[in-house]
């Protein structure tokens, strides 16, 4: 049997959907997990739940005390975790809850020669107050060729390494849970770069997009990820 609707419902709010061991938002991607696995009698209470992230709850399903390799998540270090993290949520109410930027790309056209990737970016606004206006700058290494609708484009450098940087902004009021594309998979308004046989060794060894997201009201997301990390070649 799942959790009860009232008992998920409390640990995604103490949580404030973030996962107990790790801290990452979660999103809708967040589980409520049994630390003691129904099979051995554990019950559908508060006390025996616990949000994870898919990471973390890969991991800590695997526990097992007949099996000695790793160091494995006990159902003791489990609770530990997830009160220590309650107590820390309860104690911060306002902290913002996981400022939410999903940069993920999708594969345009492949052939023996180049990889065309587009850039798409998702925000969540998991505060309790409605942005008046965003804006969004992405860097990319200035060795990966860019294709770009509809965004400003600069070269600029970063610690010394040279990147082109793109940015747009908008007027438009982003509501409490509310999801947007800040770049969008559309036609004239996009971010495409390519991956090919001339700069395929660069990329993976110093391609790492960067990206900075401004509101009007809460704190700068600013995050990076090599693009080898961003798609499987
Ligand atoms: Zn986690």
């Amino acid at each position: 049997m799942p959790f009860p609707r009232v008992v998920r419902d409390e640990a995604l709010v103490r949580s404030h959907r973030r996962c107990c061991v790790c801290h990452e938002f979660g999103g809708r991607s967040v589980n409520v997990h049994h630390i003691v696995q129904e099979a051995d009698s554990g019950p559908n209470t508060i006390e025996n739940a616990i949000c994870l992230c898919l990471r973390c709850h890969a991991e800590a399903g695997h526990f097992n005390p007949r099996h000695s390799m790793g160091t494995k998540y006990s159902p003791d270090e489990l609770r530990l975790h997830r009160d220590q993290w309650w107590t820390h949520c309860q104690s911060h109410p306002d902290e913002p809850r996981g400022l939410f930027l999903e940069v993920h790309f999708k594969a345009r056209s492949r052939n023996a020669d180049a990889h065309k990737y587009r850039l798409i970016v998702n925000y969540t606004n998991t505060l309790k107050e409605a942005h008046n206006g965003w804006k969004v700058q992405i860097f990319i290494p200035a060795f990966v060729p860019v294709e770009v609708g509809d965004f400003d484009k600069y070269d600029t450098s970063v610690d010394d390494a040279r990147y082109t940087m793109l940015e747009t902004q908008s007027a438009e009021r982003v509501f409490p849970g509310a999801t947007i594309e800040v770049v969008p998979n559309m036609n004239h308004f996009f971010i495409e770069y390519e991956v090919n046989n001339a700069n395929y060794d660069r990329v993976l060894s110093a391609g790492n997009v960067m990206w900075k997201f401004f509101t009007s009201n809460a704190p700068v997301i600013e995050g990076e990820k090599p693009i080898a990390e961003l798609q499987e070649f």
